[in-house]
C-alpha cells in the first residue's frame, strides 16, 4: 500500500468558482491566472475546470506550451513578457501575447523577425514599483512600441498593491486612467481581489485577471472568507493516520518536545509533514478535520509526520483519515486560509508548496 497521502484537485469546484467570480464582472473577459503550475495545483489537472475561461495568463514559456499542448487554441498572456529575444520567437509560433513592461522588452521587440505581429499588453507602474513604466514614460513607450511593425494592438495594463485592504485601488486607479484615457486599446486591471471587492472597477474593464480566488482562497481573509465570497476549495490534501499514542500528563509530543500533556490525551499521527508542503511553522492548535470532524495539531511538524488530537474523537484510529485542508469526505470543509493564518503566510503559498511526492488525484 502507498503510503496514506494524497491531494485531490476538484474540477467542478474549479469551474464553479469561475462562474462565481464571473458574476461579479459578466461582461468582462477573463484571464485564468496559471502561473506557478495553477498556484500548485498542475495546469494539465485543472484545464478542465477553467475551459470556460476567455484566456489563460502565466509567466513561464514552458507552461504557455503545455496549455497550447492541451489544445487551447485562445489567447495566452505571458505576465512578464519575455525575458531574452529568443522567447519572442516562440511567442511567434506559439501565438502568445505578451506583457511589455521595460525598454529592454521594446528594443527586443525591434530586433524580432516575425510574419505575424504580436498583440502586446503594455504595463503601467501606478505604485507597486515592481514592474512597469512610471507615468511619464508611458506615452512614449506607447509610440515607440505602437511604430514598430512586430506590433499589432497595444493593451494596457497595471497591477495593483492593495486591492485587498483599507488603502484600496484609488490612487493607483487615478495613474491608469491619467496615462491611458486617450490612447487607443483594451484595458486589463484588476486580480482577484480587485474582482470581488472593487467590482464597479472589473465591471469597466475589458480584461481581469483572475487567480487566488479560482483556487478557493479568499484573497481578502480574515475579513471575508471562502463561504462569504461563495468559493469552493479546489484542492485537498489527506492524509491517513498511521500511529496512535495515549498521553499521560507531563508526556510530550515530537522534536523538542515543545507541546506537554497536560491530562490525559490521545493522539493520532497522521502520514503527513513538511516534506509534503505541510507548514513546519503551524504550531500547536492548528486547525485540521478527522474524519470531518475538527480538531487541531499537536507538538511540531516533522518531515514526515505531524501529531492530531484525538482525545474527544473516540471513533477515530489507525486508517481515520485526516483533512489537512480542503474538504473531507463528509463535505466539511477546511478553508486553506485558516491553515495559513496559522502558518502566519497565506493560502498562496501553501497551494504553491505541494510536494511533488505527493499524489494528485483530479475527481
Ligand atoms: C498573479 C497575478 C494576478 C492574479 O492575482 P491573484 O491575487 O492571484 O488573483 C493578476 N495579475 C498579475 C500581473 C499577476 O502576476
Amino acid at each position: 500500500m502507498p503510503r496514506p497521502i494524497q491531494a485531490t484537485i476538484h474540477t467542478q469546484a474549479l469551474h464553479s468558482n469561475l462562474n462565481q467570480i464571473r458574476s461579479h464582472a459578466p461582461d468582462s473577459k477573463y484571464w485564468v491566472v496559471v502561473k506557478a503550475n495553477a498556484y500548485g495545483h498542475g495546469i494539465e489537472r485543472v484545464m478542465n475546470g477553467l475551459r470556460a475561461a476567455d484566456g489563460f495568463a502565466l509567466l513561464d514559456l514552458n507552461e504557455a506550451q503545455r496549455v497550447r499542448d492541451l489544445g487551447w487554441r485562445g489567447p495566452i498572456l505571458l505576465l512578464e513578457g519575455a525575458f531574452e529575444l529568443r522567447d519572442l520567437e516562440l511567442c511567434s509560433r506559439l501565438d502568445l501575447w505578451h506583457t511589455v513592461h521595460c525598454e529592454e522588452q521594446i528594443d527586443m521587440m525591434a530586433a524580432h523577425k516575425t510574419h505575424l505581429p504580436h498583440r502586446v499588453f503594455l504595463k503601467l507602474n501606478s505604485g507597486m514599483n515592481r514592474l512597469g513604466f512610471a507615468p511619464a514614460q508611458y506615452r512614449s513607450a506607447w509610440a515607440r512600441l505602437n511604430a514598430l511593425p512586430q506590433v499589432d494592438e497595444i493593451s494596457h495594463m497595471t497591477h495593483f498593491a492593495d486591492a485587498d485592504g483599507p488603502k484600496g485601488i484609488a490612487a493607483q486607479m487615478q495613474q491608469f486612467t491619467q496615462a491611458t484615457h486617450d490612447l487607443p486599446g483594451e484595458r486589463s486591471v484588476s486580480n482577484s481581489a480587485a474582482i470581488l471587492r472593487h467590482t464597479q472597477l472589473a465591471q469597466e474593464a475589458d480584461w481581469v485577471r483572475a487567480g487566488i480566488a479560482l483556487y478557493g482562497s479568499a484573497p481578502d481573509y480574515p475579513e471575508n472568507g471562502i463561504d462569504y465570497w461563495n468559493l469552493q476549495p479546489t484542492m485537498t490534501l489527506e492524509a491517513g493516520i498511521i500511529g496512535i499514542q495515549n498521553l499521560q500528563p507531563g508526556d510530550a509530543v515530537g522534536y523538542g518536545s515543545t507541546f506537554v500533556a497536560e491530562h490525559p490525551m490521545r493522539i493520532g499521527i497522521a502520514a503527513c509533514g513538511y516534506a509534503d508542503g505541510y507548514p513546519r511553522s503551524c504550531p500547536t492548535g492548528t486547525p485540521v478535520l478527522v474524519q470531518g470532524q475538527r480538531s487541531s495539531t499537536v507538538g511540531r511538524v516533522s518531515m514526515d509526520m505531524l501529531a492530531v488530537d484525538l482525545t474527544h474523537l473516540p471513533q477515530a484510529g489507525m486508517g481515520s483519515k485526516v483533512t489537512l485542508w480542503g474538504r473531507a469526505a463528509s463535505g466539511a470543509i477546511l478553508a486553506i486560509d485558516e491553515v495559513a493564518t496559522s502558518a502566519k503566510t497565506v493560502g498562496y503559498e501553501l497551494m504553491c508548496a505541494l510536494a511533488s511526492r505527493v499524489p494528485v488525484v483530479v475527481e
